[in-house]
């Protein structure tokens, strides 16, 4: 429990942590976090900061009765940035560095093996990373979208052991706390199950993105990766007392025995799928069993546009969602298979290394 076998750890810190006016920036509660990454860090634990606020930040440069729309907030983003790192910066006597993110940088293998190893080379250097979601920049279909799920992608690419996600409650309830006095606080969560997702609910907060369901998605994707993933309270010095003294101050996720493997954890929970490729029902079974390599002749219908490379859901005729996957063939080349007859098909599928899935590109879902 607690940080006693950390070595490398990331913590988010949301907009009502670093502007609790809403509009701006304050160290108010950022001193004691500040303090707990500079404690961390005199243990020999690395420490990756995510931090929101550039929005709330820029909020106070525009005129309060315009409407919000898209653009205005990408402004805000844009404006208030530079000040969110800034408020960081002055808390510490070693240096900070600015990375910006999209999903789709994330998602594209090589931009995330480029920001795999500058999160690793800033930390060989004591550089304190500051990431955040590049806002100015993203379209709803290239953005994560909150900095919950963003944090959790984040100690995948940063091969963290922890993730400490900062909230406005002390971890999560049974019930929410905000309306149920008699809610209960829930310390570990083994398995996170329909039912834990059922207790977050939709609510977020009123000034960043994300509320407990965001959460409780980013603590599905740590854990399943092996990150020790905790919630805490930001907004008091205790919760990161307790953590440095080896306890639980909050609802501890406990990470799977046997994490994924690194490609396939990104597979599934960081990249986004580019199309579809359909198999029958019957193959289906073969498929989930023995995790085999998928030929073009088992491919029975293709959806979308997709170059070799990219990332594909495999899914039965029937619509059952099997698994997202790495695809050797581009969605042309198996249209055209699909066009010729059978002795095309059976020459370039014959050969295992020319399967459109190999059996290591494959991640199953769940679901
Ligand atoms: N990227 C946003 C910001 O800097 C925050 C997103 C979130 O609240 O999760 O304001």
């Amino acid at each position: 429990m607690g940080l006693s076998t950390s070595k490398r750890l990331v913590i988010k810190i949301g907009s009502a942590l670093i502007a609790p006016n809403k509009k701006g920036c304050s160290s108010r509660y950022l001193l004691g976090i500040a303090q707990f990454i500079v404690r961390c860090r005199e243990r020999g634990i690395q420490v990756v900061l995510v931090s929101s606020g550039s929005v709330a930040a820029g909020a106070k440069l525009f005129d309060e009765n315009q409407e919000r729309t898209v653009t205005i907030k990408k402004a805000m983003a844009a404006a208030g940035q530079a000040e969110m790192l800034a408020t960081w910066d002055k808390l510490f006597d070693f240096p900070t560095a600015q990375v910006l993110l999209t999903h789709a940088d994330l998602r594209n293998r090589d931009r995330y093996v480029n920001i795999k190893e500058t999160i690793a080379c800033l930390l060989e250097n004591d550089i304190l990373p500051i990431i955040n979601e590049n806002d100015t920049v993203t379209t709803d279909s290239l953005k994560v979208g909150d900095n919950d799920n963003l944090s959790a992608m984040v100690a995948a690419a940063s091969d963290a052991d922890t993730l400490i996600i900062c909230s406005d409650v002390n971890g999560l309830y049974d019930k929410n706390p905000n309306t149920h006095q008699d809610a209960v606080l829930i310390p570990v969560v083994n398995d996170i199950t329909p039912d834990i997702y059922a207790i977050a609910g939709d609510a977020t907060s009123l000034v960043g993105t994300g509320g407990m369901k965001t959460k409780i998605q980013a603590a599905e994707k740590a854990v399943s990766n092996g990150v020790h993933t905790y919630i805490v309270n930001g907004f008091n010095d205790a919760p990161f007392n307790m953590l440095l003294d080896g306890k639980n101050p909050g609802t501890y996720f406990a990470p799977h025995a046997k994490p994924m493997l690194e490609h396939l954890h990104w597979m599934t929970h960081t990249s986004s799928t580019q199309g579809e490729v359909v198999v029958n029902e019957e193959f289906s079974g073969d498929l989930l069993n023995d995790k085999i390599a998928l030929n073009a002749e088992e491919v029975v219908g293709v959806n979308g546009q997709f170059s070799a490379g990219d990332t594909v859901l495999v899914r039965t005729d029937g619509g059952t969602r099997l698994a997202k996957a790495k695809t050797n063939y581009s969605s042309c080349l198996l249209n055209f298979i699909a066009d010729q007859d059978s002795d095309v098909t059976a020459i370039m599928s014959n050969d295992q290394s020319d399967s459109v899935i190999s059996n290591k590109g494959i991640a199953m879902l769940n679901s």
